[in-house]
């Protein structure tokens, strides 16, 4: 171990920006580096190091990243080896076992990047198939080990596969081709079918959204199906149909999907037709939501329940300000069309908007809107999405459930 801790290049942190490494913040930015050894390859594992001298940890190195040191190990005696990333995917997956014991869903987020301690790695689980994206430098460097960990640990598994058409890997340097590609086991089927409680899907994992379906908002579904019963329903930015099939199970009288994208739509059609009959008149538009708010308003309709689960407005804090424009338009259209004591569930996955900024929106879209509303509840990912206690940047996703007093 000595021998091996020896040779490995060191990065030299600044004075005091040494606070967060300690509190197992995983990323250390360009900034703080006082020295580093030159020509460090990208994903090499390198020793952090405060200006004393004191080892903090091991990380991986991403010479083009402002992000250039992911954390891997905080502790001085544990050099990261293939041993250790291999524990690390074996312990994410023994963390989620209750999932596969359950079987209330065949689909879940394995590891769920920094807050499994496996910076730059996401692997999700699709009845059998498992697809990865590794969108940092370190990420891409323990490739192998973790498609062969995940090949060993996860339960039925039958592949594993990568998308690498994640934005985020230009900033690390990294190529956006092939976008998909199997990296052991078995080719997954063009469309794979999953099921989350009562709801069958049908997810593209080829050229569906991130890994092809929105994970991530299992539980919101479930919590906006409950409160559809007999009620008119507007999904907007649907997908594949995930809010407005959910409310379709659980008895809404009819269920309006909206998405810009055809395709999407095409998908949301026959996810319906995996599921029962069961009386909900089913509508599918293809239109922009911030133009259908608009019409609708003109044409005076109105809803008993509205679903707003927009793609991500703010990427960085500099769109911060549009951002806000955004999420507030459509959510004083949203709230206009409600019926009398009417649901709004509304959400932002902008990770620059913290959850007190979008209550803010949402009170001054209300004020605007000339309505009042009630909090009756608030959505965050499952279980299966963990947020690391020293990793707040983690919690990318808020859902808000508001009821119309009048
Ligand atoms: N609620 C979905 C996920 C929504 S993802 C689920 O539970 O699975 C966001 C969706 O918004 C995408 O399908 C995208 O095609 C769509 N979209 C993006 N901009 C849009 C716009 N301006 N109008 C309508 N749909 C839009």
């Amino acid at each position: 171990m000595k021998e091996k801790q020896d040779k490995l290049d060191r990065i030299v942190l600044w004075p005091k920006r040494d606070f967060s490494v300690r509190r197992h913040h995983p990323w250390i930015f360009s900034g703080a580096i006082a020295n580093a050894a030159p020509d460090i390859a990208a994903g090499e594992t390198v020793e952090v190091v405060d200006v004393d001298g004191e080892t903090l940890g091991y990380g991986s190195f991403s010479p083009t990243s402002q992000f250039r040191v992911r954390m891997l190990s905080f502790d001085p005696k544990v050099v990261p080896d293939a041993r250790f990333v291999e524990d690390l995917v074996a312990c994410a997956i023994g963390r989620r076992a209750d999932f596969f014991a359950r079987a209330e869903t065949n689909a879940l987020r394995l590891v769920n990047a920094e807050s499994d301690g496996l910076p730059g790695v996401v692997a999700d689980f699709y009845a059998g198939w498992v697809v990865c994206q590794f969108t940092s430098a370190g990420a891409v460097f323990w490739k192998p080990t973790v498609v062969a960990a995940l090949m060993k640990c996860v339960p039925g598994c039958r592949g594993v596969c990568e998308r690498a058409d994640v934005d985020v890997r230009e900033k690390e340097g990294l190529p956006v081709e092939p976008a998909f590609a199997v990296l052991a086991g078995e080719e997954p089927p063009a469309l794979v079918e999953i099921f989350e409680g009562p709801v069958k899907f049908l997810v593209d994992v080829r050229k569906g959204h991130k890994t092809g379906f929105y994970l991530d908002q299992r539980d919101a579904r479930a919590a906006v199906g409950a409160l559809a019963n007999g009620a008119e329903v507007l999904n907007c930015f649907s997908y594949t149909g995930g809010f407005g099939l959910f409310a379709r199970a659980c008895g809404a009288k009819s269920v309006t999907q909206v998405d810009i994208s055809g395709e999407a739509l095409a998908l949301a059609k026959r996810n319906e037709a995996l599921g029962h009959f069961c009386g909900t008149e089913m509508n599918y538009v293809e239109a922009d939501v911030f133009q259908y708010l608009r019409k609708c308003r003109d044409e005076g309709r109105s809803f008993d329940l509205v679903v707003l689960d927009p793609p991500k407005f703010a990427s960085a804090k500099s769109q911060l300000e549009q951002a806000v424009r955004g999420y507030k338009d459509i959510n004083l259209l949203a709230m206009k069309l409600l019926k009398p004591n009417g649901l709004l569930a509304t959400f932002s996955c902008s990770g620059a908007m913290t959850a007190e900024l979008f209550d803010k929106v949402l009170v001054g879209a209300a004020q605007d809107a000339k309505r009042d509303f009630q909090v009756v509840g608030r959505t965050r990912p499952g279980a299966d999405h963990p947020v690391a206690l020293s990793f707040p940047e983690g919690a990318y996703l808020k859902g808000v459930l508001l009821r119309s007093v009048q």
